[in-house]
């Protein structure tokens, strides 16, 4: 892990300490995300099939999984696969369930009367990942709220394995989670046919779920489409930083490190401490936890990328956090909770020794989607509300246009648009009779 002592860094080098892996943005990668979805727009479901066999290696005419299948991954589970599901179900379902908007309803004047209303977004695109993991949890992350929030169409897509199937767990949680409909397709085509449709894949309002940098940027580039979908938030490689003591417990520290690298090969990990020695203690720790590690090689390369910072107080600590808006940010110092008001960007919070980052992402009922890259800055996590659009609604009283109308006829006229201010001025002429 590169290390950096802050307090002697100058404000370049200290931008250099937070940089990201290059992934997103990457010209070469735009361009091939570019034409694998230009070539789904015109090629439809034969698209797919191809780019799947390229970057899947499987080969199929069909991606439909169909029900019967999803049905009987839940029916083979093993017990302890099912219960655990159901626990994650519970705790997800509660945490999204508290969070339904309320209407509002404000009489603004006499006689003004404004509302706002929620309504559910139609269909949902839900990308769960697989390419290097079966994430059944992002199944559960997405599916969940995507339920409660009352989706009435809630499409999944999902890469194949090299064998061509999708792994039952997956499918399984996608039945007990009520799915729409399970497709085995992944990356940048996947993305495609839930932007455009293709002849089996319904074209979605909206996109959700995380995903490799093909996933993260053809989602972008969908979004930017005039009339394209919407998406949750941009969601690529995993990152998480982690604040530690003088006090902390460096095994713990480092397992929470490896839990991110592990994800993928671009994953970023930064450790921040106000003590030297601990850096030390956390290294050593991370790179014994490593040997063991069954995905060492996608870790260690990700270590590449990770950074140890060393800062003189914990105002430092702060400033770094903010700064770098990470995606999930493990606290593992003094009085966390202390630490709490002062930070403004990151996707997640993780507060004390007993809250391993893994808690969030399987099962404590937070949502795992969280924005990657520094979009932490501007990006909530996925939340019910991700799934759900707001309408406004007006109704003026013959009294209200009374009160109201003088002034927009005003303001019209500052705009000078004659048929705005007439829209008013006819109605109030009506009335003056
Ligand atoms: P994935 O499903 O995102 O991607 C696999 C697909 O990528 C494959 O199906 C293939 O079609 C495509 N692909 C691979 N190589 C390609 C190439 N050379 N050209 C074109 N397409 C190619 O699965 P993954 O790769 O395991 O990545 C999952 C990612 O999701 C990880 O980076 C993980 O950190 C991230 N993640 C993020 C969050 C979050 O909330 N931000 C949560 C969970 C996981």
């Amino acid at each position: 892990m590169e290390r950096f002592y802050w307090s002697g860094l100058s404000e370049e080098m200290r931008e250099s300490a937070l940089s990201r892996p290059a992934a997103i943005g990457d010209d070469k990668l735009v361009a091939s995300v570019r034409e694998i979805m230009a070539g789904v727009k015109s090629g439809g479901d034969k698209a797919v099939s191809n780019y799947t066999a390229k970057f899947d290696g499987v080969k199929s005419e069909t991606h439909l999984i169909p029900a019967e299948e999803l049905e009987a991954a839940w029916e083979a589970l093993p017990d302890a696969d099912k219960t655990a599901i159901e626990t994650a179900k519970s705790n997800i379902e509660q945490f999204h369930l508290a969070q339904r908007p309320q209407d509002i309803s404000v009489k603004t004047m006499k006689g003004v009367y404004c509302r706002r209303e929620s309504r559910a977004i139609g269909t949902a695109g839900l990308y769960v990942p697989g390419g290097t993991a079966p994430l059944v949890s992002t199944l559960l992350m997405l599916a969940i709220p995507a339920k409660v929030a009352g989706v009435r169409n809630r499409i999944v897509v999902t890469p194949p394995a090299k064998d061509g199937h999708i792994n039952q767990a997956i499918l399984a949680a996608a039945h007990r989670c009520e799915v729409t409909a399970v497709y085995a397709c992944g990356g940048a085509q996947a993305i495609a046919a839930l932007a455009y449709g293709t002849e089996t894949i319904p074209k979605c309002d909206k996109i959700f779920g995380p995903g490799n940098a093909w996933v993260a940027t053809a989602k972008s580039l969908a979004a930017q489409e005039p009339g394209g979908p919407g998406i949750d938030l941009p969601a690529g490689p995993s990152e998480a930083m982690v604040l530690a003591g003088r006090k902390s417990n460096a095994v713990f520290v480092a397992s929470d490190l490896l839990s991110q690298a592990e994800h993928d090969t671009l994953a970023q990990v930064v450790c921040v401490t106000t003590s030297p020695d601990k850096a030390q203690e956390i290294e050593d720790a991370v790179q014994e936890q490593l040997q063991t590690l069954p995905r060492k090689e996608i870790a260690e390369q990700a270590l590449e990328y990770a950074r140890i910072i060393i800062a003189d107080s914990r105002a430092d600590v702060v400033d770094i956090v903010n700064r770098y808006a990470p995606e999930h940010l493990i606290i593992q110092m003094k009085d966390p909770e202390m630490l709490v008001p002062k930070i403004r960007n990151v996707g997640s919070i993780f507060l004390g020794p007993w809250t391993p980052e893994a808690v969030g992402d399987y099962a404590s009922g937070t949502n795992h989607t969280l924005p990657t890259y520094g979009a932490a800055r501007a990006y909530s996590g996925v939340t019910l509300e991700s799934f759900i659009k707001y309408i406004s609604v007006q109704r003026l009283t013959k009294k209200g246009l009374k009160n109201l109308g003088p002034t927009v006829e005003r303001l019209a006229t500052m705009e000078e648009l004659e048929a705005h201010r007439r829209a008013v001025s006819l109605r109030l002429e009506t009335l003056n009779d």
